[in-house]
């Protein structure tokens, strides 16, 4: 019993060490863009929490509740969408309703990444009544007010 689990020891770190070994270099990212448009709020039917601003199939972070959301103002925008190539400035439409997605030049033929916008939200420090933006990230966490250093819990 105790050789046969020593002998399976050897096989499980042999093949970590064979892993690593393998495991491509990155080194070139996609240039990414940041779409001005981002999707609407929604908020879970289940247990409330603010869902990942996405179109589609959404699973909420909470629950892992699957929600269909769509929003054709949002994909009209995302269509006409104007782009600036990050390489040559050329002004492009985006043409495409989803983010993230693939853009090429037709200037330059550079390709790059259009991604969703990154959405801020505002509250305010029940302490000092100072407004803080960040980014929402659903369910219940602390946040330290840098104004007064107060710590208050904020739920999206
Ligand atoms: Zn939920
Ligand atoms: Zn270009
Ligand atoms: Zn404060």
């Amino acid at each position: 019993m105790a050789f046969s689990l020593l002998g399976h020891h050897d096989v499980v770190e042999r093949g970590v060490e064979m892993t690593e070994q393998n495991i491509p270099t990155v080194d070139d990212d996609p240039i990414t863009v940041e779409s001005r448009h981002a999707p609407p709020t929604v908020h879970c039917p289940n247990c409330d929490s603010m869902m990942p601003h996405k179109l589609g199939e959404i699973s909420c972070a909470v629950c892992s509740s699957v929600v269909r959301v769509d929003h054709k103002p949002t994909r009209r925008d995302w269509v006409t969408e104007k782009v600036s190539c990050p390489s040559c400035s050329e002004i492009l439409i985006a043409g495409i309703d989803e983010r993230p997605c693939g853009l090429k030049c037709s200037s330059c033929s550079t390709i790059f990444k259009l991604i969703s916008k990154e959405v801020k939200v505002e509250v305010s420090c029940p302490s000092c009544e100072r407004t803080l933006r960040l980014k929402p990230r659903p369910g219940s966490r602390n946040l330290t007010c840098p104004a007064c250093d107060e710590t208050f819990l904020v739920t999206f």
